[in-house]
């Protein structure tokens, strides 16, 4: 369910109700959202063109400072999207062939593509109640030849990481966070990419930072291996002509970097307005026992919850969606479902 509400025209719908204007609220609506910053989408493509600035920029550079000390973490660095930034990471860190990293089963395929084209092996367990990693679940699945965990902080919340870390540390595992969809979201005051020994953005257009096109970005507190990821999303090249190691081409365009300044600038307050919506919808729909609901943003104290989606269960989903679908309200169900 889309969250934007104010960015949707009214639209007349005299079948239904005569005379009654309903709002409508597709799923997406890219265009209502570049208008809504037109004009610093054309000046900052303008700007960034006179100078010629499309590769490895001062833009890039200074989204990178913004975004590490948005997320309180020592390096951010901009790649080409969260699948290519979670193989960087897998690589970096030096995943030996074939070994076991536990995921989310709830997840985009990214997680577990990353791992096989890093030469891992991927293993999906249950979530919890939350829709995230489920501790009990994560040990149980834990082999000698577990390498790391990849918990999902899914739909703007982070998953229950005092938990996860305790075993993760009593196994000696990697944790890394795909936290594609949690910029901004926060676990007891503690922002979601900061876990991990690193972790990974996604600013596709339809996430809560979206950029127009891929983009995606890798953050750490280890300096070693953010130079080491520096490295690999550039080729494996140094300052000179030497080639230091092997890599890849994933660099977060210079361009996008410059709209993203600009959006992450503006970013907390979009994350108080889904927080508000979330709300809303909670005491409009709360009632509904065949619903439920993610965690209103008024309870759990531990949670800070940035709703990159509004996740509804309901048993007769399909029904759910025509209904909606009639009253003018888009819906997409996870994963590649198209939004209706
Ligand atoms: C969107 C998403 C990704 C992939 O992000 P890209 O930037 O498109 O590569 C990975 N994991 C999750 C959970 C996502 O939602």
């Amino acid at each position: 369910m889309q969250i934007n509400a104010e960015q949707n025209e009214l639209k007349s719908k005299p079948d239904k109700a005569p005379g009654l204007k309903v709002r409508s609220l597709p799923f997406f609506n890219y265009p209502a959202l570049f208008k809504l910053d037109e004009k610093m989408y054309v000046d900052t493509f303008r700007a960034v063109c006179e100078r010629g600035a499309y590769i490895l920029q001062s833009d890039l550079l200074n989204f990178e400072d913004k975004l590490a000390k948005y997320v309180g973490v020592k390096h951010a660095l901009g790649v080409g999207n969260c699948t290519d930034g979670l193989y960087l990471i897998i690589r970096a860190a030096g995943i030996p062939r074939g070994a076991e990293v536990i995921i989310s089963s709830h997840t985009f395929i990214a997680t577990a593509s990353a791992i096989v084209q890093a030469g891992g092996v991927p293993v999906p367990v249950e979530c919890g109640s939350d829709h995230l990693l489920d501790a009990t679940s994560f040990e149980r699945a834990i082999t000698p030849n577990t390498w790391a965990v990849i918990p999902t902080q899914l739909n703007g919340r982070v998953a229950e990481m005092d938990s996860i870390l305790k075993v993760a540390n009593a196994h000696k595992l990697f944790v890394f966070e795909d936290a594609a969809q949690a910029l901004g979201a926060k676990y007891k005051s503690q922002n979601a990419g900061s876990f991990g020994v690193a972790s990974a953005f996604s600013f596709y257009p339809a996430k809560s930072l979206g950029c127009l096109g891929d983009g995606g970005a890798v953050v750490t507190n280890d300096t070693k291996l953010f130079e080491k990821m520096q490295l690999m999303r550039n080729h494996g090249r140094g300052d000179g002509t030497e080639v230091l190691l092997w890599g890849i081409n994933s660099r977060l365009d210079n361009l996008q970097a410059a709209f993203l300044n600009f959006l992450l600038d503006q970013f907390p307050g979009a994350i108080l307005r889904r927080r508000e919506m979330a709300t809303l919808y909670d005491s409009l729909l709360s009632d509904l026992a065949e619903l439920v609901l993610p965690i209103s943003p008024t309870k759990g104290e531990d949670h800070f919850d940035s709703f990159q989606n509004y996740e509804i269960e309901a048993d007769r989903m399909e029904d759910l969606q025509v209904f909606l679908k009639s009253c003018g309200i888009g819906t997409l169900r996870q994963w590649g479902g198209k939004a209706v």
